[in-house]
């Protein structure tokens, strides 16, 4: 029995007024060989001026690292896809005369039956009426999914800290993004679940959480915090976006003995599963989270290839604005990546993230190590990420000697001080307050009780991402010698 709740009272005007396009509904009669279909607007695929495409890829187990340039013929993958189906050597390839042609909206079959299977494999969704479709990115499914289920005017509920981007397409759709608080593991259920009990007004429809790896905290719920997070939403009816492009990227914990540290190490497949956060989908048992996944930071961001998880008929929804929006992610990104991924198959697929998983595992304990080293313990705290990019690093502004005098007893104040300090000695960080969420509903929530402990606190963001190691260690090295300077020890 489908334990499926119906949540179409949940979508967005804009959702409710998109029709059937009557052309749509006739070309499923364009493969009929029984018709002769003068239907359609399509060009002719003769005159794709592309006959075949050839990629080179690292093949698996990676044994090198996902790094290394494969040099052996064992360790390359060639990729052929041809614009004909009869001319291509697999037939879960898909041909560009298919691919770069307009059609599938929804995503071509071959690489979303890929992704189901993938799906099923890590999250084993305890519904059977969910499904898959494709997207540009989680950047485009965040659109669709504000405009699917939102007015001008309604509110939706945000982490504190938010991914500034997700924040201001909310913004120009006149979406209010109320924060809720959160600690070094992501937003607290008690302090979610008091906001709601005490809501006034119509209530939020979303929460937008990035729960793995959290862009910019670092932070990462726990499967207690999801499952609680899950009956707040049962109870005060709201789905659950989880934006997840980092859930790829969890590592072994931090550990300072750096022996100790291989035997952490994950190797076997069903320990890199096992070892996964549970994801709220995962938990879903009424259809009320959509997942937004992407390639973007575990193949490249370039592909702009994205998919979204949920309930069926949510889906039809997004899959009606995005024949009039984005009709399809492209032909040649569909092509090439259902054409390695199969390559690959799923085991391949799974060595290629615990390879990410090695790497990033070792990128954060460098940075972490270098926090440790050179940054003044004093006055500072930071929790070593579990996941993701980004590393967070906490200061006690009411440490800083001339707070009350110079800084006007001012958190922020301290912050600006301290960016300007780093960039003086030749290192950023990006200031936590830019990624402040700031809405506010009318007639207002009643505010946050103001903390003492950590009123004064101000973080900055930084990536082990994106330099070379010897960088980082040089960058956060600068900093940490400009926080001792800054704040006087
Ligand atoms: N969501 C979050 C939380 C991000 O941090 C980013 C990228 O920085 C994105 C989405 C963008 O993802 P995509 O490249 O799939 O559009």
């Amino acid at each position: 029995m489908s334990t499926v709740k119906d949540l179409t009272h949940l979508l967005s005007d804009e959702a409710k007024s998109r029709r059937n396009s009557p052309l749509k509904t006739a070309f499923k009669y364009f493969n009929d060989p029984n018709v002769v279909f003068l239907g359609g607007g399509l060009p002719l695929s003769d005159y794709f001026p592309w006959n075949k495409i050839t990629v080179e890829s690292p093949a698996p187990p990676f044994k090198n690292g996902i790094g290394a340039t494969p040099s052996t013929a064992e360790e390359k993958i060639i990729t052929e896809v041809s614009k004909n189906a009869a001319e291509n050597s697999r037939s879960d390839d898909i041909p560009l005369s298919r691919s770069l042609q307009y059609g599938h909206t929804g995503g071509q079959p071959e690489l979303l039956n890929f992704l189901r299977e993938h799906t099923q494999l890590i999250h084993k969704i305890p519904y059977s009426e969910w499904d898959i479709i494709q997207s540009i990115g989680n950047t485009q499914s965040w659109d669709g999914v504000l405009r699917t289920f939102t007015n001008r005017g309604d509110t939706i509920l945000v982490e504190d800290f938010s991914f500034p981007s997700a924040l201001e397409t909310a913004n120009a759709l006149g979406v209010i993004q109320f924060p809720i608080p959160t600690d070094d593991f992501g937003i607290i259920p008690e302090k979610l679940a008091e906001t709601l009990d005490n809501w006034v007004g119509a209530k939020p429809k979303l929460l937008y959480t990035i729960p793995t790896g959290q862009n910019p905290l670092g932070s990462s719920l726990s499967a207690d915090r999801r499952k609680a997070i899950y009956k707040i939403a049962q109870k005060h009816d709201f789905i659950i976006i989880e934006d997840e492009p980092y859930y790829f990227l969890q590592m072994d914990t931090y550990t300072k003995d750096v022996e100790a540290r291989q035997g952490k190490a994950v190797h076997s497949h069903k320990q890199f599963i096992d070892a996964l956060v549970t994801s709220f989908i995962s938990i879903d048992t009424e259809g009320r989270v959509v997942r937004l996944d992407s390639f973007s930071k575990v193949l490249a961001p370039g592909t702009r290839f994205g998919w979204i998880v949920a309930q069926k008929e949510l889906l039809q929804s997004i899959i009606k604005l995005h024949e009039t929006s984005i009709q399809s992610a492209s032909g040649f990104s569909s092509s090439i990546i259902n054409g390695l991924l199969n390559r690959w198959g799923q085991d391949g697929y799974i060595d290629w993230l615990i390879g990410l998983r090695a790497e990033y595992t070792h990128k954060r304990d460098v940075a972490i190590d270098a926090i440790e080293k050179y940054f003044p313990k004093q006055v500072t705290h930071y929790n070593p990420p579990v996941a993701g990019m980004f590393f967070t690093v906490q200061f006690d502004a009411s440490k800083h000697p001339n707070f009350a005098t110079e800084f006007d007893s001012d958190p922020l104040k301290v912050e600006t001080a301290l960016y300007e300090k780093g960039l003086d000695a030749g290192a950023l960080l990006i200031p936590g307050s830019w990624f402040t969420a700031k809405g506010q509903t009318n007639p207002p929530q009643k505010p946050q009780p103001v903390d003492e402990a950590t009123k004064n606190h101000i973080f900055f963001r930084g990536t082990y991402a994106a330099v070379p190691l010897d960088q980082l260690v040089l960058g956060l090295e600068r900093f940490g010698k400009a926080a001792h300077q800054e704040f006087g020890l």
